[in-house]
């Protein structure tokens, strides 16, 4: 092997640093040294990686190897506690990547339930309704509780005091290019790919900034931000391997969503390390679909469900559908009884969330009632749905509302703070 070929570290798997490492004419182990501190000690320069001898990282730096992490260009802080993160690449490209601090116990479908299996009795009807229903007061009191305490502390504190709670959404491509009507981020059609190192950027970019660090902090990762996961799937899994081998969150705490990529569906169940699957689902007959979301001409109905059915769950595993709720458009009793139909049989549960409107965006956000209707319909089908409780509407951080908003002007909410991203302490 000659010269290393990449001058970023970032993005690097155990193998190939391996062949770094030994490319240089150093002792194996410095492969582990150098993952440890990229991934877990978040170090931003080489200079940083103290257990490495001086004349190594000399070596590096001469040779243009440079850490790569990404950066934080902009931050947005909405009056939940959510944040909303611009980060930005060495092309000037940039993706957005949001941080929920706490779940509340009762949306269950943001990711923040993601590990929860280990601690919590099996999924299925009856399990997941006697736990959103008797947690329901605990989760309330614990709001109040965190109400109360967030101004005088630090974020790592926070995530402390809410374990398995905080969740972070991460981009994987710039933009997107499925084109589904109700989402903003669909307006920016697709820029290009993340890269590995690109996607495992947002991550380690916002622990440090955060303050936390897993596996201590447990920490929720949903692939839901930016970008369809499965058409740039290559890049997607080596993220997931890194984010388990390097940075350290369980696979079983994270969950990738997908539009729908039949293929790809396929190639997700024979992986050996995956995170949990999500599925797009948001119509509930073909006609609807292909309306809503014109991919589904290519990869319809029956073939993701049998891609769904075919899906080999592990122990303790469910597969999420999720269904944003369209006002008079995919919101009706007879919509909800024909998803009971599709799902009939699944171990699966649904998150339903109502429209995040946006700009540009010609749907309406359902009422309530109408969305407690459709989640009754479903339950009492036998099917465990979840309402999701949006997050950072006021400062676009919401399910598809990613669309690099920066103007404060177009925000719908006064109480919008941009903060101008000052060097990471
Ligand atoms: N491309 C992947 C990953 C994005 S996940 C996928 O589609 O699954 C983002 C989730 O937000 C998807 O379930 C999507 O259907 C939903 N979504 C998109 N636009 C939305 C909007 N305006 N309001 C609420 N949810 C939306």
């Amino acid at each position: 092997m000659g010269e290393p070929t990449t001058s970023s570290l970032f993005g690097l798997d155990r193998e190939e640093l391996a062949a770094l490492v030994s490319a240089a004419g150093e002792p194996s182990y410095r492969a582990k040294q150098i993952m440890d501190a990229v991934y877990r000690q978040r170090v931003e320069t080489v200079e940083e990686i103290s257990t490495l001898p001086q004349g190594f990282r000399e070596k590096l730096i001469h040779s243009g190897v440079q850490v790569g992490a990404a950066r934080i260009e902009k931050k947005f802080v909405s009056v939940d506690g959510t944040v909303r993160y611009l980060i930005g690449f060495g092309d000037g490209q940039s993706v957005e990547t949001v941080w929920m601090p706490e779940g509340d116990g009762g949306e269950a479908g943001d990711g923040s339930e993601a590990g929860d299996e280990a601690e919590d009795s099996s999924p299925g009807t009856s399990g997941a309704k006697a736990r959103s229903e008797k947690d329901e007061p605990i989760a309330a009191l614990k709001r109040c509780a965190t109400q109360k305490q967030t101004e005088s502390q630090k974020p790592q504190d926070r995530a402390r005091q809410n374990p398995g709670r905080s969740t972070i959404c991460i981009s994987s491509q710039v933009g997107c290019a499925v084109d589904c009507q109700f989402c903003l981020t669909a307006l920016l059609g697709v820029k290009r790919n993340l890269t590995a190192g690109e996607i495992v950027g947002q991550v380690c970019a916002v622990l440090k900034d955060q303050g936390v660090s897993p596996p201590e902090d447990r920490i929720n990762l949903v692939f839901m931000g930016m970008g369809e996961p499965f058409l740039n799937y290559e890049n997607f899994i080596k993220a997931s391997r890194l984010l388990v081998e390097g940075v350290g969150i369980a696979e079983r705490r994270m969950t990738v969503s997908t539009a729908g990529i039949v293929p790809r569906i396929h190639d997700f169940g024979g992986e050996t390390i995956r995170p949990k699957l999500a599925i797009s689902l948001n119509a509930s007959n073909d006609a609807l679909r292909t309306r809503l979301m014109p991919l589904n001409k290519k990869w319809n109905l029956e073939m993701l469900m049998a891609a769904a059915r075919a899906f080999p769950l592990r122990t303790r595993e469910w597969i999420t559908f999720e269904y944003v709720l369209l006002g008079g458009v995919n919101d009706t009793p007879e919509n909800a009884r024909e998803v009971a139909e599709l799902l009939r049989g699944l171990r699966c549960k649904v998150n339903l969330i109502a429209l995040n409107p946006g700009p540009g965006i010609d749907f309406t956000t359902p009422s309530e009632e109408r969305v407690a209707a459709f989640q009754k319909t479903l339950r009492g089908a036998g099917i465990p749905a979840f309402v999701r409780r949006p997050r950072g509407r006021d400062i676009y951080a919401a399910c598809g509302q990613l669309k690099r908003t920066v103007a404060v002007a177009i925000s719908p909410e006064p109480q919008l703070q941009s903060i101008s991203l000052a060097p990471q302490e």
